[in-house]
C-alpha cells in the first residue's frame, strides 16, 4: 500500500497525498479502483434484463433536478430498467436553465414495470395517475409519447 494513484489520470503518488495533485480527486489503490469499476459496470450491466431494455424511449417520471433523477435511475435499475435522462424542456423555456428538471425516460418495454415501481416510491410523474380512470390514463400516455416523440425529433436535428 504503498503508491496511490488518480482514479482520472492515473497519475500515481507515492508520498503522503490523499488527493490528486492535478485533479483533486481522492486517490485510490491502484488494481483495486480498476476492479471495482470494472466490477461495478459488469453488475449494472447484469442487472438490466433485456426484455424490459427494448422499444422506443418513453417518459416515465420527472425529477426536480439531475441528483433526484439519478436516484430514480438507481431505483429503475434495481429492478432491471435501464433508463436515460433528458433535461425537461417547455415549449418557450429558455435552454440556459441547465440545472432545471429532467425528464426519466425508459425503453416502451420496460415502462410497465418502471411505473410499478414509481409507483410504490411514490415517485411517479403523474401524482393523480392512482384516481386516473384507465382511458384518460391512455390519452394522456398517448400525449405523454407523443410528446417525446416530439422531443426526440428535436433533438435529432439538432444533435446529440
Ligand atoms: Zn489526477
Amino acid at each position: 500500500m504503498n503508491d496511490l494513484v488518480c482514479p482520472a489520470c492515473g497519475t500515481a503518488h507515492a508520498g503522503g497525498e490523499r488527493f490528486c495533485t492535478s485533479c483533486g480527486l481522492p486517490l485510490v489503490h491502484p488494481g483495486a479502483h480498476e476492479e471495482e469499476t470494472v466490477g461495478e459496470r459488469h453488475a449494472r450491466m447484469r442487472k438490466i434484463k433485456p426484455q424490459l431494455s427494448e422499444g422506443q424511449l418513453v417518459m416515465v417520471a420527472g425529477a426536480r433536478h439531475q441528483p433526484e433523477a439519478e436516484m430514480i435511475q438507481g431505483i429503475l435499475l434495481e429492478e432491471g430498467v435501464p433508463s436515460t435522462l433528458r433535461r425537461t424542456r417547455g415549449f418557450d423555456v429558455p435552454e440556459m436553465l441547465a440545472a432545471g428538471p429532467r425528464d426519466v425516460l425508459v425503453p416502451r418495454s420496460g415502462l410497465e414495470t418502471a411505473r410499478e415501481v414509481l409507483l410504490q416510491a411514490d415517485l411517479l410523474a403523474t401524482g393523480s395517475a392512482r384516481a386516473t380512470p384507465p382511458v384518460r390514463l391512455a390519452l394522456g400516455l398517448l400525449v405523454a409519447v407523443a410528446v417525446v416523440a416530439l422531443i426526440v425529433l428535436a433533438g435529432t436535428a439538432i444533435g446529440p
